[in-house]
């Protein structure tokens, strides 16, 4: 096992990590921005280097200093968390190329999933079922790609190869907006993400988020630890998660999640992992793979008893995978929601000193939060300041208990989204289960409606 990981990374998910480490018995390395200076993390990891100002791009996103720092502090590993390197294929072959290990996936695999048409390319060898679209990315000639558009039928979905975050898409209704749509798309693709290459898909018009969490070692071993839904989204990002996925055919999704497994081995692919889906009418379109841990991993690990950031690091570190797909059995049900510092309602940031901090608690509640009474919530970084996750034997007592913790939840001094969270878990069609991911944006829309007319 290692002795001493760099975690290259803020907030919660960098108190994740420290903790992982520590219950493996591995020291750690913080890094942070100038305004991180005084986080928990910091303070609890037993080494600390400041990688650099506020802006992201000058600190998390600085690959020679925190190559740099992990020299100076000798630290043999490197956990990138998720967002910032997490998915840089570049950082990832650097940190090798400097001596040290990357904690994830091998940079070529992080380079064939990290492009959209390959990684789809590779799942369809792998036998994964993909949404129907442009086979690869899409021609120059604009005949050519009217062509396409109507094999695959209105309406159609323009998206960047190199795209994530939820941007880089453009949905085409009619073939009158198809030119300007796919040329739009090609020119935001190159400034955002340096790579203007874009394919087509069909636009499926009301569909579940549903994802595969696997993990896999060295050794062509890989099994997956069940499924998530993260339906519940506000422009394309995830804001409640559970596991099981409710109403599903448990023998379909046996199969799906064995083709993800199977994929695994056929890829080469190491660590954890998240195969994205949309479902709609009883079939599973692959959509992306993540190939980092993700914000909601914790309903998984309540569910199937298994610590997947421990994994990722023991995986890492030469293990072989220590359980077998017959060993995982999920058990009950989680629901994560994500505590993010803004207006619950107007959704603008709210970051600011947290005057008063008291996290829920209580049988089956979890809390993965780096704040505290004092913090204050940078205006430079994503909003999210926590995750409460609940667990319950059924969905009902996560749901109950989720309700109760969110009410005990006390956070003064900035705004944050309970008061969304509190209402979504008294909905009547979230309660049922199965919504689509564009039913959170059309309650809200509703929401204004009515607003207005008052
Ligand atoms: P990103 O990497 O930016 O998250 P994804 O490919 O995972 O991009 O897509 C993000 C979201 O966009 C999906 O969760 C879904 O809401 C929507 N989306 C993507 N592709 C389609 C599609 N073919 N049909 C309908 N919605 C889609």
């Amino acid at each position: 096992m290692f002795e001493k990981v760099l975690i290259a990374n803020r907030g919660e998910i960098a108190l994740r990590v420290l903790r992982a480490c520590r219950e493996l018995g591995i020291k750690t390395v913080a890094v942070h921005s100038v305004v991180d200076a005084e986080a928990k993390y910091v303070k609890l990891a037993d080494e600390s280097v400041c990688i650099g100002p506020a802006p992201s791009n000058l600190s998390y996103l600085n690959i020679p200093a925190i190559i740099s720092a992990a020299e100076v502090t000798d630290a043999e590993a490197i956990h990138p968390g998720y967002g910032f390197l997490s998915e840089n294929a570049d950082f990832a072959e650097r940190v090798e190329k400097s001596g040290f290990v990357f904690i994830g996936p091998k940079p070529e695999t992080i380079r064939l999933m990290g492009d959209k048409v390959s990684a789809k390319d590779a799942m369809k060898v792998a036998g994964v079922p993909c949404v129907p679209g442009s086979e690869g990315a899409l021609p120059e000639d604009p005949k050519e790609i009217v062509k396409i558009a109507r094999a695959i039928g209105y309406p159609v979905i323009i998206k960047a190869a190199g795209g994530g975050g939820g941007r880089g898409m453009r949905v085409v209704h009619t073939e009158a907006a198809l030119h300007n749509a796919v040329n739009m798309t090609r020119t935001e693709a190159q400034a955002a993400f340096g790579n203007p290459m874009v394919y087509m898909e069909k636009f499926l018009e009301n569909p579940r988020h549903i994802e595969i969490q696997i993990l896999a070692d060295n050794y062509k071993n890989a099994v997956w630890l069940g499924e998530r839904d993260c339906s519940m989204q506000r422009r394309h990002q995830k804001v409640i998660e559970e596991a099981p996925a409710p109403e599903l055919n448990r023998r379909i999704l046996t199969r799906i999640g064995d083709r993800c497994a199977e994929a695994c081995r056929k890829i080469g692919y190491r660590g954890a992992g998240t195969f994205e889906f949309l479902y709609e009418g009883g079939e599973y379109y692959f959509i992306e793979m993540n190939t980092r841990v993700q914000v909601e991993h914790p309903v998984t690990e309540l569910t199937s008893g298994i610590d997947i950031v421990q994994a990722q690091i023991r995986i890492a570190a030469g293990e072989k995978l220590w359980f077998r797909q017959r060993d995982i059995e999920p058990k009950g049900h989680a629901i994560e929601c994500r505590i993010n510092a803004e207006d619950p309602f107007k959704f603008t940031p709210s970051p600011g000193k947290i005057t008063n901090w008291h996290p829920p608690g209580g049988p089956g509640v979890r809390v993965d939060s780096h704040v505290y009474s004092g913090y204050t919530v940078p205006p430079n970084y994503d909003s999210m300041i926590g995750k409460v996750i609940t667990y319950g034997d059924t969905r009902e007592q996560a749901i109950r208990r989720m309700r109760i913790a969110l009410s005990e939840m006390m956070v003064d001094g900035i705004k944050t989204n309970i008061p969304l969270h509190q209402e979504l878990m008294l909905d009547e069609r979230f309660i049922q289960g199965g919504t689509s991911i564009h039913y959170l944006e059309e309650k809200l829309a509703a929401k204004q409606e009515v607003g207005k007319g008052k």
